[in-house]
């Protein structure tokens, strides 16, 4: 099976990726964790873009169409995977359907986890203002940022994948487990 998971920053994207990875046996490719591992490795590419993660903006499409395209060929992916922050961008969404094409594979579905934006942000804020700190203002902001950038950019692949049949939208606002059993029955729908 492979999947797409959509949804705005701290929609819980992450968790339910992890879960399906466990009980399908899907392999989960969150970019955002592929490109913090490389500002750890301190890598050339790490350099490249630390500045831009830390002000919530997004990496180039070359960069992430490259990173994904290598992956998706890896053994661990063969029974299927999960893409976890990827596709961002009409423009990745368009590579990736060409990369598919060219590895004669299929997506089964891409699900979108629909949260109240509003009141996501008020819990993330909430969050930080609770963990404290100096850079807590700075971190609010880019969370708001991370947010806009999700509306100008990300969601406008959701009518992309609506018209191609394969969206699938769960109530993001339900419990950790509810949203896990949304899931499973569209995808088993
Ligand atoms: P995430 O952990 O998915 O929230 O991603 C953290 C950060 O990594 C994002 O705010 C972006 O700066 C960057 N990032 C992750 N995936 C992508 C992508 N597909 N395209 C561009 N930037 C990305």
């Amino acid at each position: 099976m492979r999947l797409i998971l959509l949804g705005a920053p701290g929609a819980g994207k992450g968790t339910q990726a992890k879960h399906l990875e466990q009980t399908h046996g899907l392999k989960q490719l969150s970019t955002g964790d592929m490109l913090r591992a490389e500002i750890k490795s301190g890598s050339k590419l790490g350099q490249q873009v630390e500045t831009i993660l830390a002000e919530g903006n997004l990496v180039s499409d070359d960069i992430m169409v490259e990173m994904i395209a290598h992956r998706i060929t890896q053994p661990d992916c063969k029974k299927g995977f999960i893409l976890d922050g990827f596709p961002r961008t009409v423009a990745q969404a368009q590579a990736l359907d060409v990369m598919l094409k060219e590895n004669k594979l299929d997506l089964d579905a891409v699900v979108e986890i629909k949260v109240d934006q509003e009141a996501l942000f008020d819990r993330i804020a909430q969050r930080t203002a609770e963990d404290g700190g100096s850079r807590a203002d700075a971190d609010i902001e880019t969370v708001k940022h991370r947010m806009k950038v999700y509306n100008d950019l990300t969601a406008p692949i959701i009518p992309y994948y609506a018209t191609s049949g394969l969206l699938q939208t769960v109530d993001g606002m339900r419990s950790i487990d509810e949203v896990t059993m949304q899931i499973e029955a569209v995808l088993g729908a």
